[in-house]
């Protein structure tokens, strides 16, 4: 009895191991991925800034071609005020071009916003691309050291997976049952130390004859309050 109880100790601290390396490979996870929503968040604000100017460029040659019309109409109608013969005609075709030239006008002005506004959005779009460059080149080093610490992680935790399997496959696949579930419900911890008479998972008081029983090693005891098995342990470890 007293052999397997050193087992289920031993079964214990290994899987203590495990969770604490799991955990510590969770958080590194948690941290890589950091790194790359950061890069993506600048990749997209990058991608956000380029459909933005695609846009500009796109409305500025619209612009331009109707500015090109509007010059075109104009001096058509110039052309056309030559063989005018009747003062009413020449008149219409004068308020016609006057019109096209207030358009011409509100056309240019646009440009010119239009204009500044590409501008803008260029000098924007080349430090964002340069602050994103710079970004994924720092995070390049950080994902590849992140990702090896993980992967020397998971390394240790399949050695001690290993070394796991080898201590159950030592102890009646029952008591492994036990021990496992016990574990699950009892958050992560299937044993308690008795000690002076009390049970240090629940810190509760064990039952003398419980207790007592402890010291003869016959047989596997638990604890009638927290339901974990009872190691004897007299000093204090
Ligand atoms: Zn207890």
């Amino acid at each position: 009895m007293k052999k397997k109880l050193d087992m289920l100790e031993e079964l214990q601290e290994v899987d203590q191991l495990i969770d604490t390396l799991k955990a510590s490979q969770s958080g590194l996870q948690a941290e890589l991925s950091g790194i790359n929503q950061g890069v993506d968040a600048a990749r997209e604000e990058v991608e956000a800034i380029e459909a933005r100017l695609a846009q500009c460029e796109a409305e500025k040659s619209g612009m331009e071609s109707t500015h090109a019309a509007e010059l075109e109409n104009i001096s058509r109608s110039e052309t056309n005020m030559k063989e005018i013969k009747t003062n009413k005609e020449f008149q219409a075709i004068g308020r016609e071009i006057t019109a096209a030239r207030k358009q011409l006008t509100d056309i240019e002005e646009q440009l010119l916003q239009k204009i500044s506004l590409i501008e803008e959005l260029s000098s924007e779009l080349a430090a964002k691309k340069g602050r994103c460059a710079e970004l994924t080149e720092n995070s390049a080093q950080r994902i590849v050291e992140k990702q090896a610490e993980i992967d020397k992680i998971q390394s240790d935790i399949n050695a001690d997976i290993e070394r796991r399997e080898s201590v159950a496959k030592e102890m009646p696949a029952s008591l492994v049952k036990k021990f496992t579930i016990l574990r699950e419900q009892r958050r992560g911890r299937a044993l308690a130390i008795a000690r002076d008479g009390y049970c240090m998972g629940c810190n509760m008081h064990l039952p003398p004859q419980l207790y007592n029983n402890l010291y003869k090693y016959e047989e596997l005891l638990t604890c009638p309050h927290c339901q974990r098995i009872l190691i004897l342990k007299l000093q204090q470890q």
